[in-house]
């Protein structure tokens, strides 16, 4: 939890404006970070494309402390695992 540089007041995560001063909300560090977290993401898209195993798993663990990249890697898991799926349906019928 932060505080507000011009009063004080406790500020909720995300939250932009003070709602008690007004006082705007500049955080670098967490624009940073959710810059960075933006290009995990697509990585991890990558990843659950590549691996659907492993991005479901990133994807479960990492729900709660990196829901961006978990985010990335279940769709990747979910695109990841239709593909697969359907090259083992084929394989499997196609005769
Ligand atoms: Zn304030």
């Amino acid at each position: 939890m932060s505080t507000c540089k011009g009063c004080g007041a406790e500020l909720r995560s995300g939250q932009l404006v003070c709602l008690e001063c007004g006082t705007r909300v500049t955080d670098a560090r967490k624009k940073i970070s959710i810059e960075l977290e933006g290009t995990n993401s697509l990585a991890f898209f990558f990843l659950g494309l590549l691996f659907p195993q492993a991005g479901l798993a990133i994807g479960v663990v990492w729900n709660k402390d990196k829901p961006h990249a978990a985010g990335g890697a279940l769709a990747g898991f979910f695109v990841g695992g239709l593909i697969q799926g359907f090259f083992i349906l084929r394989a499997l019928f196609w005769t």
